[in-house]
């Protein structure tokens, strides 16, 4: 398996509901995120993906949070804007993302989100992953083998 990972940083605010302690307070960080993909094969000049296509779709997904009150932005207005599920929101944007971009490298063989980590300080980071089943295909696949 091959791997690429861009990182792309960006400023919000926010305020986590139910919490007790001084994060329920409005307050900003200066987020990192990186992104992961992971995939079989590589194109005919040897990328996974490119980093500059893989920057722009984190660009994208960034470009409604940045110096944002996220508390205030969909889906943050109803989920809490833990790092936790700002790595999920930016796993699935990405995601959705990378399904509706033109096809790299092998067609047959198309890279998947690997991995989603939000550093909300220099020392806190949050992950959120694909739990074994990477895409719709190969789950399918897998449960075929299973019934054989
Ligand atoms: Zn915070």
């Amino acid at each position: 398996m091959f791997q690429v990972s861009v990182d792309e940083t960006f400023a919000a605010g926010h305020a986590l509901r139910g919490y007790r302690g001084k994060c329920e307070n409005v307050h900003g960080h200066n987020y990192k995120v990186q992104v992961t993909l992971e995939g079989p094969s590589l194109d005919s000049i040897g990328l996974l993906y490119d980093f500059k296509d893989l920057k722009e779709a984190i660009q994208c997904s960034i470009r409604k949070l940045d110096h944002q009150f996220l508390n205030d932005v969909a889906p943050f207005d109803a989920v809490n804007p833990s790092a936790e599920n700002m790595a999920k929101y930016f796993y699935e944007e990405i995601s959705r993302l990378l399904e509706t971009a033109a096809p790299q490298g092998n067609p047959g063989d198309p890279c998947t989100v690997k991995r989603v980590t939000v550093w909300e300080t220099e020392t806190t980071t949050a992950s959120y992953f694909a739990d074994g089943t990477r895409t719709r295909n190969q789950e399918s696949g897998v449960r075929s083998q299973e019934s054989e």
